[in-house]
């Protein structure tokens, strides 16, 4: 996408206001050396918002919650595996043709990737959400055996019905193994950030913990699995590889997926700082 014409790059949600997409993808559009704007949008009519990615030529837009799944019907085209997913995070305005993509699944098992082998490994999946589904169906398509756990085990049958793989009550946690802890739960951020979804007591039994949350990057539940022994990750590396795989549809280009680690790595620090963590907070 080498051009001096400048493109428009957008993010539909709602609410949107604290996205950090446009500060990471806005600094990586600059270091691609791309004339672009990158506007959040925080929509109200998912169907007029989409026929607007035509009509105001926008070049390429990240959908986040709650369009993932509702914005299916609005799209001329989507790939297999956002199809299989049934969520949407990426549309692509390929000359008026609007074709989806998801790069959550991508995002997440590229970032585990950079740190263990997914293959033949047990995932204890905390949550059952859009989150968590992107987490199963990529570790699915890596190889890796996932099982979930969730508060609600009717939406953790749903889940695990649809991907074929095993699910728990929540009651059974003492007795769960795995390799790999994932939580893929809002708990531990806003407004829940001292608290962990995890009991710190059973942490130990597991060699990594993954958290795909990234505000803040360092949770209660991965202060807790350092304590406890165990190897960690956070969400940043999910979600700068999910955009940079957005930034690679959209453009054609390898994006500088360092940089814009760095970048909002820098950026949630700064945060940090001026809020940091109370240690009287309690673990759910
Ligand atoms: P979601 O669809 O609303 O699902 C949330 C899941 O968490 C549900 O299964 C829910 O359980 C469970 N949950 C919520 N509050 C809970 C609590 N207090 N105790 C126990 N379980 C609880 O949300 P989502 O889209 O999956 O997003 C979840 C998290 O992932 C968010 O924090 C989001 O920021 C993060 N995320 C990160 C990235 C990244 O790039 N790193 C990408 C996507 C999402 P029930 O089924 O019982 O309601």
């Amino acid at each position: 996408m080498k051009s001096k014409e400048l493109k428009i790059f957008a993010v539909f949600g709602n609410p949107i206001a604290h996205s950090l997409s446009p500060l990471m993808h806005l600094a990586a559009l600059d270091r691609m050396g791309i004339p672009a704007r990158y506007v959040p949008f925080c929509v109200t009519d998912l169907q007029k918002a989409v026929e607007g990615i035509r009509g105001l030529n926008i070049a390429g837009v990240s959908i986040t919650l709650p369009f993932k799944s509702s914005i299916l019907p609005y799209l001329d085209e989507t790939d297999e595996k956002a199809r299989q997913m049934g969520a949407v995070n990426t549309v692509w305005n390929d000359q008026g043709v609007l074709k989806g993509y998801n790069t959550d699944w991508l995002g997440f098992v590229l970032s585990l990737k950079e740190h263990l082998d997914i293959q033949g490994k047990r995932f204890a999946v905390i949550g059952a959400g859009g989150a968590a589904r992107a987490a199963v169906f990529g570790l699915i398509q890596e190889g890796g055996r996932p099982f979930i756990l969730n508060r609600t085990p009717e939406k953790a049958q749903a889940l695990a019905q649809a991907f074929g793989c095993p699910f728990f009550p929540w009651s059974q946690i003492t007795e769960i193994e795995a390799e790999v802890l994932v939580n893929t739960t809002p708990v531990g951020m806003s407004p829940q950030r001292e608290a962990s979804p995890f009991p710190k007591e059973l942490l130990r039994r597991f060699p990594w913990v993954v958290d795909i949350i990234y505000n803040p990057l360092k949770t209660r539940l991965l202060r807790e699995a350092e304590e406890s022994g165990c190897r960690t990750i956070d969400g940043l590396g999910m979600f700068v590889h999910q955009g940079a795989e957005q930034l690679k549809i959209w453009t054609g280009m390898e994006p500088p997926r360092p940089f814009m680690g760095e970048v909002v790595r820098n950026h949630l620090l700064s945060l940090e700082e001026m809020n940091p963590p109370r240690e009287e907070d309690q673990t759910l």
